[in-house]
């Protein structure tokens, strides 16, 4: 068996006038995360989980944020192309787990409705996609609401080519 891991971080900070967009979902809240795409941290903790599985460098990378064909792009269209790009490459994802640390909003109850729109593009079954909550307990610039932070870890399978994919 031929697998691979991936680590992936990501932060954006908050600010208001712009929309929350967090795990592939719209989130109501009174600031929004602040990025040259929709910022949506968590999606771009995935993509750097599975680029680093993949050996494939990073986010930044493959979509430069002085691109305008990025500018306020939505991160679930880098995703599935991030998907292509493991598909041709013969890599399967087999598992990813991730956690938002966050102190407002609350993500525990978004978690199933982002579960739902990620793990379909991942390929995965919505038991094999995690996505956790912490606070940052009140420290820092994530404890004052300043920005959100998201960790991700990615287990990928290379298929051998005789077999089906
Ligand atoms: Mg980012």
């Amino acid at each position: 068996m031929d697998i691979r891991i991936g680590l992936g971080y990501d932060l954006h900070r908050l600010a208001e006038g712009r929309r929350l967009v967090l795990g592939g979902v719209e989130i109501s809240f009174s600031k929004g995360l602040v990025g040259h795409s929709d910022a949506d941290v968590l999606v771009h903790a995935i993509i750097d989980a599975l680029l680093g599985a993949a050996g494939e460098g990073d986010i930044g990378g493959l979509f430069p944020d002085a691109d305008p064909r990025f500018k306020d792009a939505d991160s679930r269209t880098l995703l599935a192309a991030v998907m292509d790009r493991l598909r041709s490459k013969r890599l399967a994802v087999r598992h990813v787990d991730c956690v938002v640390v966050a102190e407002a909003p609350r993500i525990g109850p978004h978690a199933a409705r982002m579960k739902d729109a990620l793990a379909p593009l991942l390929g995965l079954a919505p038991d094999r996609l995690g996505i956790k909550a912490k606070t940052n307990e009140g420290t820092g610039l994530i404890g004052e609401g300043a920005a959100i932070a998201c960790w991700a870890v990615a287990l990928l399978e290379s298929i051998d080519p005789a077999e089906r994919f």
